[in-house]
């Protein structure tokens, strides 16, 4: 699944079709109003996390590609596209496999940019604020919440909490202060070591956690489960990736041998 690293890149290669006006709009979604949109000119082309996002004067299109979405530029696939847009000057814009979305041109009424990773509006003490009004929540489930970090996916969670050292099971509440505050950052900083690796073409190479079998500090293997509310895949080492609070009820770790007086009492 494309995570929001990738849309700013779809948004930088599309940077082009700012200005110009569509001469004709098709696809096979069925929710857009295609013959609406023949004439408008796109005014501005945005990243909100892991949707892309085209405004017009009359409308916006919203694109989130999903699990296996894809996007063409001047290129066209052999499957019929979910929208296709062609510029006057010939140019063309195709999505595959996607969902897209007719939503309110004012993009301020569905969208708050202090939310998403990517954004230079990113606020990390409105993420904070909600990661404490949540202290149940997994660190899994919490990174891949799009309402406390729009664009963060299943890589970026995985290689975040292999960083930060930290059990992908641990609750947020029971996280010390400076070890939460690391993890806003590092959703951040990974996102755009993310995009810097992705444009050079780089980024499994750079994978620490994610797919891998064996724990790069530790020389012991993963262990991998599809944990959390969300059951994506998670990849972690029960050595250096320390749960917090230590787990009572799962199979013990080396990290839970701490006696009960230092373990890291829940936030109240
Ligand atoms: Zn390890």
């Amino acid at each position: 699944m494309p995570e929001g690293p990738s849309i700013v890149i779809l948004r930088e290669q599309a940077a082009g079709f700012v200005g110009k006006t569509i001469a004709r709009a098709e696809g096979n979604s069925k929710t857009v109003d295609f013959d609406a949109l023949a004439g408008q000119k796109v005014l501005d082309l945005r990243s909100w996390g892991k949707h892309f996002l085209i405004q017009t004067p009359a409308a916006a299109l919203r694109i989130h590609l999903l699990m296996f979405g894809s996007y063409r530029i001047n290129e066209r696939k052999d499957s019929p596209p979910r929208l296709s847009l062609e510029f006057e000057d010939g140019e063309e814009l195709n999505f595959y496999a996607c969902s897209v979305k007719q939503i309110d041109p004012d993009l301020s009424v569905e969208y708050d940019w202090r939310g998403d990773v990517m954004s230079e509006l990113w606020d990390p003490a409105w993420a904070l604020k909600k990661l404490r009004a949540a202290p149940d929540m997994l660190v899994c489930d919490a990174l891949l919440d799009q309402d406390i970090f729009a664009g963060v996916g299943n890589i970026i969670k995985n290689e975040v909490l292999f960083r930060i050292r930290v059990h992908p099971l641990s609750t947020v509440g029971a996280l010390p202060a400076a070890k939460l505050r690391q993890l806003v950052a590092q959703a951040r900083e990974y996102s755009f070591d993310f995009l810097k690796w992705k444009k050079a073409f780089v980024l499994k190479q750079h994978w620490l956690a994610h797919t891998k079998k064996i724990c790069p500090r530790c020389d012991i293997p993963f262990h991998k489960g599809h944990l959390g509310k969300s059951k994506r895949r998670s990849f972690f080492c029960t050595s250096c990736q320390k749960q917090y609070p230590a787990a009572v009820a799962l199979k013990p770790s080396r990290s839970d041998s701490k006696p009960r007086s230092q373990r890291t009492p829940p936030a109240s």
